[in-house]
Parts: structure tokens; sequence; C-alpha cells
């Protein structure tokens, strides 16, 4: 490995590894860095995801004045960073957002760059006011609204939404530092394909769908693959095929959307439960079959190589931590956080923060919320919400009604 991968994955590690998302705090104030003269805006949508986009459908639709920023280069970046090989899970017809169908056959899995394609054609049709390489890193209340910190600008805002799914900030255990700097350390957010990594082989840490995914790539490019964790429960009929195309859309339609709500008591019970997701597309079948090796949880490092809970040492080249993902919102200030460390709120008002919302959490509202087909919904609220608060004049829309 060049000696330039090691550092950056040490950097990586650095900045991920156990203290959180405490490291992103904005530093400018603390060094006595003059704060920029703030700019006035009535709303202040974080994030240009499908998420943000669809906040903004809807107040622009209610000729609310708003403005999305996105630290990214490209609407949809989200979906093109990740792994090269990935389908959407969820078929076409669940994946355009209000106002504009997905533009593919309704029971094909379009491609990740597909679905960012997707969000790029919704922002332009509808003409969304979107400011992009503006990566915000502070809200804080500030007077009657909020200020918002962008590197060397700065934003005053009545109504901010942060928009953006869980899935902001990999979680990687502690230990990965103690690993042999040689080997190369990656995660589902920096994974793209295999040639990536080094020679050797591999271990994959977490079972769950990124997991499983993920070792079948590397097994089908030549890699010895190890793939460690408890079993997760796959779904019990095959993702695409006759049965799923008669059960998905009752799952989604119904159950995920309508019955497993906050409104419902079996929705408030589901929403207090484990974080884990059935197994999708690819299974325990799959990835024995495709020659990876089942091993149990890695519990820490001995000599530098990853330890499993039986105490066998891995000799690998690679890691690739696939362990979950921290909500990563320390930089929305004194936001009362939940049991899992995410914001508490109702719909998607914050609880105590009047003004300030967030949309594409998981279960938000409902299962569906962190869901391309089940997000229309929420935004609407919040958007419907803020346009009841907001004091500046409204703009006459162009979006249509319906
Ligand atoms: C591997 C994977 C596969 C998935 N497949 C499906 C699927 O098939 N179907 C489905 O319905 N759902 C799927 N999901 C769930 C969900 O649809 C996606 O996670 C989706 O990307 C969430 O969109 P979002 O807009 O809520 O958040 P994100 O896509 O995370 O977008 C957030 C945006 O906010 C920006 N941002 C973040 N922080 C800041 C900041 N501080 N300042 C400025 N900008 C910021 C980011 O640049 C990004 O553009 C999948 C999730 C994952 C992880």
């Amino acid at each position: 490995m060049s000696s330039a991968n090691a550092r950056e994955d040490m950097a990586m590690l650095e900045s991920l590894v156990e203290e959180g998302d405490a490291g992103v705090r904005w530093e400018t104030a603390r060094a006595g860095r003059p704060a920029p003269e703030p700019e006035s805006v009535p709303v202040l949508v974080i994030g240009a995801g499908q998420a943000g986009l669809s906040v903004g459908y809807h107040l622009a639709r209610l000729g609310v004045r708003f403005r999305i920023l996105d630290g990214a280069e490209r609407v949809g970046d989200s979906w093109r960073r990740r792994w090269d090989s990935l389908l959407l899970f969820s078929a076409a017809r669940f994946d355009g957002l209000d106002g504009m169908p997905f533009p593919a056959p309704r029971e094909s899995f379009p491609t990740k760059d597909e679905m960012a394609d997707y969000l790029q054609a919704y922002a332009r049709r509808f003409q969304l006011p979107v400011e992009l390489g503006v990566k915000v890193q502070r809200v804080a209340r500030h007077g009657s609204g909020f200020r918002i910190v962008a590197g060397q600008r700065s934003y005053q805002a009545e109504q901010v939404v942060v928009a953006m799914a869980n899935y902001q900030r990999p979680r990687i255990p502690g230990f990965a530092r103690e690993l042999d700097p040689g080997i190369r350390q990656l995660d589902p957010v920096r994974y793209r394909n295999p040639a990536q990594l080094r020679d050797g082989a591999v271990l994959v840490v977490g079972a769950g769908n990124s997991g499983a995914e993920i070792s079948l790539d590397l097994a089908r490019a030549g890699y010895k693959v190890y793939l460690s964790g408890r079993d997760v429960p796959a779904l019990p009929f095959r993702h695409g095929g006759r049965v799923a195309r008669v059960v998905m859309p009752f799952l989604f339609n119904v159950v995920f959307h309508r019955l497993l709500t906050m409104s419902t008591p079996i929705g408030r019970k589901a929403s207090q439960g484990g974080r884990t997701t059935p197994l999708i597309r690819t299974t325990m079948k799959h990835v024995r079959a495709a020659g990876v090796g089942r091993v149990p949880r890695t519990t820490g490092v001995r000599d530098g190589m990853p330890e499993l809970e039986d105490g066998r040492v891995l000799p690998v080249q690679n890691v690739v931590w696939c362990t979950g993902f921290d909500p990563g919102f320390s930089w929305v200030e004194d936001v009362p956080l939940d049991a899992h460390g995410e914001p508490r709120q109702v719909r998607g008002e914050a609880q105590g923060m009047p003004g300030l919302y967030f949309v594409g959490l998981h279960f938000l509202y409902a299962m569906s919320s962190s869901m391309i087909h089940g997000l229309g919904r929420d935004a609407q609220f919040v958007a419907e919400r803020i346009a009841a608060r907001v004091t500046a004049p409204r703009v006459s829309s162009a979006i249509e009604s319906g």
C-alpha cells in the first residue's frame, strides 16, 4: 500500500473512531477569527439529497422563499459516492419523488448513478435553489431564529430543516486504530470497488446488507474474503422474484408507510426496536456460494491483526468496516437526543427548538421515512408547518398543487 493510502486511512480513522462526530465542530469561533456577516434567508434547508429536494419541492409549491445548501459538488453525490456495483433495492416504481416519477421500467432496479442523475434532474426540473459546495459546520439558536455557519459564510434563518438520512458517518470500533498500519482500512462510504484494496485477504466486518454486498463484490473480483458477524435474517422470499413483486408493494405501501407509523401502537413499538434491516438482495446463501468464509464477530486486535470472538487471529491485508452509522448531527447545537443518539422530534419538528426540523431520519414518522417512496409525506408535513410560521412574504409558485 502507498504511504499516501496509509496516511489517508489513519486520518480517516482518527476522525471516525469512537469520538463520534465531535471532531467536526466549528473551530473558527474558538480560533478567534472575525465572524462573517450573515446573509438573511427565511428558510434554510441543509442537504440536497432526496430529503432536502422533497422539502424544497413542497416549500416551492407553497410559495415559501428558501435556499438549499449542500456540501457536495453535485446534487446526487451521496448516491454517486456509494460503491460502484450498488443497485437500489427498491424498484423504480418506488424511487420517484413527489411530482416526477423515476424514468425507468416500474419493476427494474436503478443503479446508484441513475438515482443520482434523477435527483439532479429533479432539482433542475423544479428549479430548486440549491447552493453546492457549502458544508454547514454549525447551526445554533440566535435571536428568534438560527445562525448557520459554513466556512467563511454565515446565514441567519427564521427556520432550518436538517434534511438527511442517519447514514452520515460510518461507525468504526476504537480498536481499529491498533491494526497494523499496512492494513488497508475502508468503510461503506469510502469503498467504491475492489481496485482500492491491497493484494491479499480481506476481512469485512459486519454481516448486514452493506457487508454482505461488499463481500460478494470482493469475492467476485477474486479476493479471499472473510465476513465477520452474526447472521442477520434475510427476507423470506427472493428479492426481485415473482413473490417479491406481489409482496414488496404491500410492504412498502401498507406495512412500512401506513401500519408502522408513530400513530399506531405497533409502529411506536417498532420504532424503539433495533436498527437491523433484514438482508434484502444478497443473503448468506449467495455469500457462501461465492466462497466467502463466514467467521464470528471481530472483537479486537492482536499483534496488529484482527482477532475474532473465538480467539482466532486473521492475517489479512484489508479490513472493510460495515459496522453501522452514527447520525452525525453534533454540528446542530442544543438538540435533545434520544436513546439512539438521534434528535428528539415529533413528525420532524425538533422538541424544544421551534423552527428547527429534521427530514429523512429513520422512523421520523414511519418505517418508510428514510426511504425514497416514504419521505414525501414527511417533507410535505414539514413544509406546511414552515409555511404556517413563516413571516416573510410568499412568492407565487410555479409548481402546481396536487
Ligand atoms: C447503501 C444504501 C443503499 C440504499 N438503498 C436504498 C434503496 O434502494 N431504496 C430506498 O428507498 N432507500 C435506500 N437507502 C436509504 C436512503 O434512501 C438513502 O440513504 C438516501 O441517500 C437518503 O437520502 P437523504 O436525502 O435523506 O440523505 P443523504 O443521501 O445522506 O443526503 C444528504 C445530503 O446532505 C449533504 N450534507 C450532509 N451534511 C451536510 C452539511 N453539514 N452541510 C451541507 N450539506 C450536508 C450531503 O452532501 C448529501 O448530499 C439506501 C441507503 C444506503 C446507505
